[in-house]
């Protein structure tokens, strides 16, 4: 693909419009970076723009901007069906996003990891196998570097992990990854995506280019990825923590194994109670990684090693202290219903919940179950407080908290020895929080202050 002297238009001034602006000037694009907020709000990304020669509309989309172009780049950020993206695409210029962009520069090869939960863990344990077993890796995509700042570094022998969003899916036309893996469909953004239909439609992009030479890696206890596996030309590798597979990765006994073929010999590749992550859902993230890898060529040996070694990523059923015999674990990354329900699975009893944010058109009757089985106690935070508590009323004991802080101070208060606080809010965190990591770090300081 050349891009000298095209005319490119980057829709979005966040982290990946930036880098796709970058690496379009590198390569001789004349570039307009154009970004619905006002001037006011981006200063610094305009003054960056502007230094490395690119054109800059703030404040809204002109449709002259848009019409001039020889390429669109929209960021993963900006939903396709705005007024102004629907009319462009009608006009018939090519339109795509960050990702498809930079796979068509990138060499190597590539596992992408996609999925409702568990990407950026799946992501992240790939990325050390592979780096553990010496192979030439580059991990980034939805997490860490935009793929298009990956293409410089890449050579004919990297292997490239990336964890692919539903968002940055929707904007791929040819990204063929040598292998796909999905980890799980459930109901997450459905205020963007609209229906469910519509969001695993998404996820199937994944696979839509791959050919009979490339790998799909599915879960084979989770009915929408089925719907992945009827579009797919590549091999299906299936992974299961119930049953034996034909071919995948499975749990037998306290074992994992892995068979390479159907009719072939399972090899053993470790023991379950060796993985040093709490959770069911990440022996799933495990046994995804361990198809991903075999099939990347990573000996068995290599793999346990890798896993052995790996250490929970922070935001995600973090262990934070134990104070006065209560442990407070952040899971502030559960931004939905369903990663909260597996936070919950993840311990006993006692825990004491808080749970809220920004809702996201879910369902929290959904938890009822675990929460009568293991919550002591609700603390409901930010503005789907109300929501939470409508629907959860006569369920269990819900205390309304309002802030984070005075979540923690509250179960602090009401904890006793052998108890678990948990993070795990089953909502966005804009409402309060500049992102989940803003509100993890300050679950964290929170809890250290209790400590003092
Ligand atoms: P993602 O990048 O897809 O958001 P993370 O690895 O960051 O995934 O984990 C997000 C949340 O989902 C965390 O709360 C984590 O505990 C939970 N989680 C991780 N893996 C899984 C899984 N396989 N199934 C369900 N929930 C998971």
């Amino acid at each position: 693909m050349e891009l000298k002297g095209k005319r490119v238009l980057v829709v979005g001034m966040g982290k990946s419009g930036l880098a796709a602006a970058r690496f379009l000037r590198a390569r001789g694009a004349i570039v307009t970076v154009s970004d619905a907020r006002p001037s006011t709000l981006l200063s610094g990304p305009i003054a960056e723009l502007l230094a490395m020669g690119a054109a800059v509309e703030t404040g809204g989309h002109g449709l002259l901007t848009f019409r001039r172009q020889d390429l669109i780049v929209v960021s993963p950020g900006v939903p396709m069906d705005t007024p102004e993206l629907k009319q462009v695409r009608a006009l018939g210029v090519e339109m795509i996003g960050e990702v498809e962009l930079a796979s068509r520069f990138l060499n190597g090869s590539v596992v992408a990891i996609t999925g409702s939960n568990g990407k950026t863990t799946t992501t992240s344990l790939i990325g050390e196998i592979l780096r553990g077993a010496g192979v030439p890796t580059l991990v980034g995509g939805n997490i860490g570097l935009p793929v298009v700042e990956m293409v410089a570094e890449s050579t004919d022998t990297t292997w490239s992990v990336l964890e692919i969003s539903s968002f940055q899916l929707e904007t791929v036309e040819t990204f063929a990854p040598k292998i796909a893996v999905v980890l799980n469909i459930t109901p997450d953004h459905l205020d963007r995506h609209g229906t469910f239909e519509k969001y695993a439609e998404a996820k199937t992009r994944i696979t839509e280019m791959q050919t009979p030479a490339d790998f799909l890696v599915l879960n084979a206890e989770d009915k929408p990825t089925q719907m992945v596996a009827a579009k797919t030309k590549a091999q299906i590798f299936w992974f299961s923590p119930r049953r034996p597979i034909k071919q995948g990765a499975f749990v037998h006994g306290d074992s994992i194994l892995f068979l390479p073929r159907e009719g072939g010999k399972a090899e053993p590749v470790m023991p379950v109670s060796e993985i040093p992550l709490v959770g069911a859902h990440n022996v799933e993230n495990v046994l995804a990684a361990v198809c991903a890898c075999r099939l990347a060529g990573v000996s068995s040996e290599k793999i346990r090693e890798g896993v052995r070694g790996f250490k929970a990523v922070d935001h995600r059923l973090q262990f934070v202290a134990e104070v006065a015999g209560v442990k407070y674990y952040n899971d502030s990354k559960a931004t939905n219903v369903d990663a909260t329900a597996k936070a919950l699975a993840s311990f006993e009893g006692n825990v004491l919940l808080i749970l809220g944010g920004k809702d996201k058109g879910s369902d929290y009757t959904e938890l009822n179950d675990l929460l009568r089985e293991r919550v002591v106690t609700v603390y409901t935070i930010g503005s789907a407080a109300e929501k939470i508590e409508t629907q959860l009323a006569g369920v269990m004991t819900l205390k309304h908290a309002e802030t984070l802080e005075r979540a923690v101070a509250l179960a602090t208060e009401d904890a006793k020895a052998g108890d678990t606080v948990l993070l795990a809010p089953a909502c966005a965190s804009f409402d309060q929080f500049e992102s989940y990591e803003h509100r993890g770090r300050e679950f964290v300081r929170f809890v250290t202050e209790i400590k003092r």
